[in-house]
C-alpha cells in the first residue's frame, strides 16, 4: 500500500521498528514522538497530500494521544488506529466512542497491524461510497438489502432482531463494535445499558451461524468491549 501514515509513538525502538516495517510496505511514514510533533506534522501535511491513516499511541510525554482524536477526525474519513499498552475496557470503549476506528494492544505483530489498517481503509473507502451491504467470509454469505443469510448451501432464518444485530456488525465488518453502539442500533438509545439483550441475541446468532457456538469464528467477543464480525481467513 502506498499510504501517508502518521505514526505517533514515543517509544523510540517501537517507532523505528514500525517505521521500517511500514516503509517496506511502501508507506510514507511521518513519525512523531509527542503530541507537539504530531500537531506540527498534521498542520503541514494538510497543505499537500493529507494524512491517510494515523497510528496513535496514548501515553505520550506531553499528554494523552486521545486528545488528537478530535483534530484528526476533522479531516473527514481519516481512520485512526490506537496502539496502546493500556487495556482497561472503559478506556477502549471511550476511545471507540470518541471516534477511533480500532485499537491494538501492545505487543502486536506487524501482520496484525497491517490487517487492521486494511480493514480501516476499506471502511473509509466503502463508507464514503456507500454502506457495506454484502458480506462473505468462510461459508457465510450475508446480503443485507435482500435480507438473506446463507451458511454453506443452506438459507439461515433469522428473527428481525437477530437480523438487525447482524446487519449492524456487517456495517463495521472486521472492526470492533462496542456494546453501546450495538444496543443503540438495534434496540435504541434508551436501551444502551441492557447488555443482557446482547448476550442473549448473540448466543442465538451464534447457534445459527457458527459450527461451534462455544468457540465462535465469525461472531467474536472483544471481552468487556463488544463484538467483531471476523473473517476466519483474514
Ligand atoms: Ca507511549
Amino acid at each position: 500500500m502506498t499510504l501517508k501514515v502518521l505514526l505517533v509513538e514515543d517509544d523510540r525502538d517501537l517507532r523505528t521498528m514500525l517505521r521500517q516495517a511500514l516503509t517496506l510496505e511502501g508507506c510514507e511514514v511521518l513519525p512523531a514522538a509527542s503530541l507537539a510533533d504530531a500537531q506540527a506534522l498534521m498542520a503541514h501535511a494538510g497543505t499537500e497530500r493529507p494524512i491517510e491513516i494515523a497510528l496513535l499511541d496514548l501515553g505520550l510525554p506531553d499528554g494523552t494521544g486521545e486528545s488528537l482524536l478530535g483534530p484528526l477526525k476533522l479531516q473527514p474519513g481519516t481512520p485512526v488506529i490506537v496502539i496502546t499498552a493500556q487495556q482497561t475496557e472503559e478506556r477502549k470503549i471511550r476511545l471507540l466512542d470518541a471516534g477511533a476506528d480500532d485499537y491494538l494492544v501492545k505487543p502486536f505483530s506487524i501482520g496484525e497491524l497491517l490487517a487492521r489498517m486494511r480493514v480501516a481503509l476499506r471502511h473509509r473507502g466503502t463508507v464514503m461510497r456507500s454502506a457495506i451491504t454484502q458480506y462473505t467470509a468462510g461459508e457465510l454469505q450475508i446480503d443485507v438489502d435482500a435480507r438473506r443469510v446463507r451458511r454453506g448451501d443452506a438459507d439461515v432464518h433469522l428473527t428481525p432482531t437477530e437480523f438487525k444485530l447482524l446487519a449492524r456488525l456487517v456495517r463495521s465488518a472486521g472492526q470492533v463494535v462496542t456494546q453501546r453502539q450495538l444496543l443503540a442500533a438495534v434496540w435504541g438509545n434508551e436501551h444502551v445499558d441492557h447488555t443482557h439483550y446482547l448476550r442473549l441475541y448473540m448466543g442465538q446468532l451464534r447457534a445459527k451461524l457458527e459450527a461451534n457456538p462455544a468457540n465462535p469464528r465469525y461472531l467474536v467477543t472483544e471481552p468487556g468491549v463488544g463484538y467483531r464480525l471476523a473473517d476466519p481467513g483474514d
